[in-house]
């Protein structure tokens, strides 16, 4: 092959990025999902609050306002930057507040009532590789705890400057100016990126060459391609590619010791991944600078299906099915009957697969083959006890885009994903009201799917029962995310009435008895939400004791000091 990369007019990674320019002027909320704003009237939220409610059946209170940013009081600043990295830190109120919580329920109603017992004493935003490695210095050599932070929309705790003894301070590393596409190789088709793109300005960038990553979960409004695969996120493909590390070429790490950088490569069998070390790594390594993705045209042709199932264990029995007999669709996920109530607002009480087939390569797509596929999919469905909703349709798409909500709204059923990436927006609407909503995730093999299934709803019954929630106040539902030839992952949400006071409480009551249900019937702490501070206790159960050693180790090589993201996926040992 000839050249190998098109470079085209891309951003230099030592400047801020035209995307990055136009994100830096909203403000995202200092507390819950999305920016200053989108923020709902009083009377639009409570317009929101009466249809939540009546859709959800769970009763709510009255709409409360969250703490105003002016009024809130966060801990006395410990820290002051060096003169050469003053320009780049801040310790604003509002920075410090916005970069002080993650994203899951708890920390959305730390947020909301004003709580902030940690925050970051200064808020860093580098714009080059130099910089970023500059800070770590310093932070090594003050012993700082250094908090790499993409998007913020960590449900594990994983941005929390929440600290053990012996740090300085906590430094928040905002990688948002290290963004853009530096680099587009369209003969290997594979893309250079900042770690510090969201979700839509690399589809955006992307988009205008015809390509796209197709990684889209559900935080992709907001979250980045450097958390991605420090949380080695699971996006788009139900089956097959389903974790970004799947689309990971090459990557660039800043550590304490110094950078760490990778060869682009199609595949190796050299040793120990270094890839695999560093996906996953959840800022305790170092901070992910910029890596080269894997992408792909954007698929031309998708045939989508639903089909309903009398039961959802035995629609979960259909796909085990479908995939061992190597069928590989791009969507494959399953609903529980309350899910499907919900998404199709119909009285009906059935399970619902949502199945679709792309195009791989996009440009001369084998519809044939995509409609054989589909063919088959269905006979194994009916033969599942499948009923078929409607007909397959098949959808063409004609002209590159880079809208970078295109793909996303095109990636399954319409109106189920329009609701599924809206949905945080109505978590925060659900606190301000009084409802408890969280999520809860795994993998587990197949012949155990049904055990743990049992056992994960019979724990969270328990909890909410034992606080007095009667049964019909309250929503328990499941679906399969992804799922794979020896196994799937299920994911659950909870929504009940919490009393004002006692959402913290029931939040870690709900969290304890369902990790200890998962972990009890075989499955796995996290499929995809990372482990953070808070799924650390059982983390620390589920990995084998020699191989937390080797990851120490791996750790004091690279951040002899410790203080790369304190506390997360290693527990501090005392610090000399
Ligand atoms: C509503 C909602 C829906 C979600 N849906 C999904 C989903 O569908 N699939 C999924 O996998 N997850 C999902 N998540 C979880 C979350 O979005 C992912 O973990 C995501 O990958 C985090 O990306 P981020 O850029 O926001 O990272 P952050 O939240 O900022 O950080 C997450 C962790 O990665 C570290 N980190 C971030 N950037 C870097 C970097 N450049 N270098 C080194 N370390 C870094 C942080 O220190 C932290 O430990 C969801 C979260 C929410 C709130």
């Amino acid at each position: 092959m000839g050249a190998s990369s098109e470079a085209e007019q891309h951003p230099s990674p030592a400047a801020p990025s035209a995307a990055g320019g136009e994100h830096a002027q909203r403000r995202r909320k200092h507390w819950g999902w999305g920016y200053e704003d989108e923020q709902p009237t009083s009377a639009q939220l409570a317009a929101l609050a009466r249809s939540l409610e009546a859709r959800l059946q769970v009763p709510f209170q009255e709409p409360r306002a969250p703490a105003a940013l002016e009024q809130l009081r966060l801990p006395a600043v410990r820290l002051s930057a060096p003169r050469a990295l003053a320009e780049l830190c801040t310790s604003s109120h509002y920075e410090r507040a916005r970069h002080a919580h993650g994203s899951s329920y708890a920390d959305v109603v730390e947020g909301f009532y004003g709580r902030f017992a940690a925050a970051p004493d200064l808020v860093a935003y580098p714009r080059s590789e130099d910089q970023v490695q500059a800070l770590l210095a310093w932070c090594a050599e003050e012993r700082i705890a250094a908090i790499p932070y993409g998007g913020g929309t960590s449900v594990v705790g994983g941005v929390r400057p929440q600290l053990p003894a012996g740090y300085a301070g906590a430094l928040c590393i905002d990688l948002s100016r290290l963004s853009g596409l530096y680099e587009l190789d369209t003969v290997s088709a594979a893309a250079r990126l900042g770690a510090g793109s969201s979700g839509p300005q690399l589809e955006a960038a992307l988009g205008r060459s015809g390509f796209t990553l197709r990684h889209y979960p559900q935080s992709f409004a907001l979250s980045t391609l450097g958390g991605w695969i420090a949380t080695r996120a699971a996006g788009h493909f139900a089956t097959g590619q389903t974790h970004i590390e799947d689309q990971l070429e090459a990557l660039r790490m800043a550590t304490p010791a110094g950078m760490v950088a990778t060869t682009r490569l199609p595949a190796s069998g050299a040793g120990i991944d270094p890839l695999r070390l560093m996906a996953g790594s959840e800022g305790a390594l170092g901070v992910i600078t910029e890596a080269w993705v894997r992408v792909r045209r954007r698929p031309r042709t998708i045939v989508r299906a639903t089909v309903s199932f009398e039961r959802f264990e035995l629609g979960a029995h259909c796909i085990a099915a479908l995939l061992q007999e190597d069928l590989q669709p791009a969507n494959c996920r399953l609903l529980d009957e309350h899910e499907a109530a919900l998404a199709l607002a119909e009285g009906e009480r059935r399970a619902l697969l949502l199945l679709a087939f792309e195009s791989p390569a996009g440009a001369q797509v084998a519809r044939g083959a995509l409609a054989a596929a589909m063919d088959r999919a269905l006979a194994i469905c009916a033969q599942h006890g499948g009923a078929l909703r409607g007909e397959a349709r098949f959808q063409e798409r004609s002209q590159p885009s880079a809208d970078a909500g295109a793909g996303a709204r095109e990636a399954g059923e319409a109106g189920w994903r329009e609701a599924f990436l809206g949905a945080p927006y109505l978590r925060d609407a659900m606190v301000a009201c009084g409802v408890f909503t969280e999520t809860f995730e795994t993998a587990v093999t197949w012949e155990r799917l049904a055990a743990l299934d049992n056992e994960v709803r019979g724990a969270a019954l328990r909890v909410l029962e034992g606080r007095g929630v009667r049964e019909r106040d309250l929503r328990l539902s499941a679906r399969l995310t992804h799922a794979y030839r020896d196994g799937a992952a299920p994911y659950y949400t909870v929504i009940a009435p919490v009393a004002r006071g006692e959402e913290h409480t029931l939040w870690q009551e709900l969290k304890s008895a369902i990790s200890e249900a998962i972990l009890a019937a075989g499955g796995t702490i996290t499929h995809h939400h990372a482990v953070g501070r808070d799924h650390m206790p059982w983390y620390g159960r589920e990995r084998p004791e020699p191989f937390a050693a080797a990851i120490a180790g791996a750790k004091s090589a690279l951040d002899p000091r410790w203080v790369m993201n304190p506390g997360v996926l290693l527990k501090v040992p005392p610090l000399s």
